[in-house]
């Protein structure tokens, strides 16, 4: 059904806990991700099939498979926790796609194991499609994330404040290696299996840059580079992932582990959208300044590995967590300038950017919905109106900043409908809208109607293509529909 190749399992026995997962009462598919399951080379029918069915929702144990649990630890909201590990997902084992990557396939919702501590090893089915849709419109707006290969229904409750249909979701990822991952052993003051993993991590994930004669420090520096690069994505399409947890912070630079996370409507750098995220920790502009504070908790656990002489390890880890911000910002405007049609780069363009993020939060304009009528703006002014009917309380807020990037497109050499044309291709139509997502979760938890879900997706997979049809997808939230919290996805 599927071609394991696994090497994760090859690692010592302390990496993980063998066990399978806890059979359900009656999984059924009710989401297939063909195209996906085409990528990994699987057998698509089969897998859409009641054997399928069964493997997806973790009954039968398909062939190649060495199921297992995860170690990790990690901080959570700035607290670390030693032990936390896969609580509730089981790796199945990694497949090699048709593209010559390497992916692993997991099972989340799976069942208990010897990491779920308190916790019943299950998913609900609301943050199981909350998790399906997220992760595949990032994955079609060009962002870096785990994808969503299947989600199954149980035919079992869980018990979370009511009981409400279980669900199994089938995560497939670059790796599941975590910032945590390392923390687990630094923690225990194992740097024998440190060591270990840096050099399998490198090997996996950023093998061009193995054979440096320091694994570990080449390590940091690419996923800084990743991490930093990730983050800059998030911020041009609005996104707030929620819980930055050293946990949730992959080492192969992709978004995992959507739980609170939400799209932007109006612009808001202070938004949170987690009901625990008290202090704004992990709010929308904050993310660049968490994303560090974790790597340097990588970096703190791979001290001992990178070097023992003197303070070498700490001046290499230091040097390398200070160049973080210089390529956020770099990576950062990169995504900020295709947004304005910017080609060409010139000393006043951070201040241009700056100059709109200032008046649209002022303004509480919604992120996406300008840029998109931006794009159109780009190759006729006389659509300028639309720009500027974002602006109701004072039309004329916008005008000064249209000037100004007018007159720095007359830098850019580009005719305007093509200008245009690339501006639709960094500025989505659609983005996974927060009421939108809850209203096809309710559809579909409350009444068995999957149709909203299975709309949202479809129409999720070309976020940047106008569809006249689902139009109000890509409207924002009357203002009494704005969701403002969003809750933990367990
Ligand atoms: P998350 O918030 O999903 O990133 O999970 C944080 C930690 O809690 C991880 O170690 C999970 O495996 C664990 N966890 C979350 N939900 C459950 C659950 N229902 N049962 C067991 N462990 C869980
Ligand atoms: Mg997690």
């Amino acid at each position: 059904m599927l071609h394991f190749d696994n090497t994760y399992a090859r690692l010592p026995e302390r990496f993980y806990a063998r066990v399978g997962a806890t059979p359900v009462d009656a999984p059924r598919v009710v989401r297939l991700n063909r195209p996906l399951a085409e990528l990994l080379g699987a057998d698509v029918e089969r897998l859409a099939s009641p054997a399928g069915a069964d493997v997806l929702g973790g009954n039968a144990v398909p062939e190649g498979a060495e199921p297992m649990a995860l170690a990790y630890a990690g901080h959570q909201f700035g607290h670390f926790v030693p032990q936390l590990g896969d609580g509730r997902a089981i790796l199945l084992g990694e497949v090699v796609g048709r593209d010559g990557r390497r992916r692993d396939v997991q099972l989340k919702g799976a069942g208990r194991t010897p990491f779920s501590r308190g916790g019943d090893g299950r998913a609900a089915l609301g943050p199981v499609l909350r998790e399906y849709v997220v992760g595949e419109a990032m994955a079609a707006l060009g962002v870096p994330t785990t994808r969503a290969l299947a989600a199954v229904t149980t035919g079992e409750r869980v018990f979370r404040d009511e009981p409400l249909p279980g669900a199994v979701l089938t995560r497939v990822a670059a790796s599941h290696l975590r910032v945590g991952t390392f923390q687990f052993f630094a923690a225990r003051g194992d740097t024998e299996a440190v060591r270990i993993l840096a050099t399998y991590a490198l090997a996996r994930h950023y093998p061009d840059s193995v054979g440096s004669g320091n694994d570990a420090l080449a390590l940091l520096e690419r996923v800084i580079g990743a991490q930093a690069d990730l983050v800059a994505r998030w911020l041009g399409v609005g996104f707030v992932h929620g819980v930055m947890n050293t946990d949730n912070t992959a080492i192969s630079g992709e978004t995992i582990d959507y739980g609170p996370c939400a799209f932007l409507d109006e612009y808001d750098p202070a938004k949170t959208f987690s009901s625990i995220d008290h202090g704004g920790r992990y709010a929308f502009s904050n993310q660049p300044r968490i994303a560090l504070w974790n790597l340097s908790r990588l970096a703190e656990a791979l001290l001992p590995v990178i070097s023992t002489v003197g303070d070498e390890a700490v001046r290499g880890a230091t040097g390398r967590l200070g160049r973080f911000q210089a390529r956020f910002e770099e990576a950062y405007l990169r995504v900020m300038r295709a947004k304005l049609g910017l080609a060409q780069e010139q000393p006043d363009d951070p201040a241009l950017v700056e100059g709109l993020l200032a008046r649209l939060a002022a303004h509480e304009v919604d992120y996406t919905l300008f840029f998109r009528r931006l794009c159109a703006a780009a190759a006729d002014p006389s659509l300028d109106a639309g720009l500027a009917a974002l602006f109701p309380r004072e039309p004329e807020a916008l005008r000064s900043w249209i000037e100004a990037w007018r007159r720095r497109l007359d830098f850019e050499g580009d005719p305007p409908e093509a200008r245009a044309a690339a501006m639709r291709r960094a500025n989505p139509a659609f983005i996974p809208r927060n009421h939108r997502i809850e209203e096809a979760i309710e559809a579909a938890v409350r009444r068995g109607d999957f149709q909203p879900f299975e709309t949202l997706v479809e129409v999720l997979e070309r976020p940047y293509v106008d569809q006249p049809d689902r139009a109000y997808l890509a409207e924002p939230p009357a203002p009494e529909r704005r969701v403002y919290q969003t809750f933990c996805g367990t």
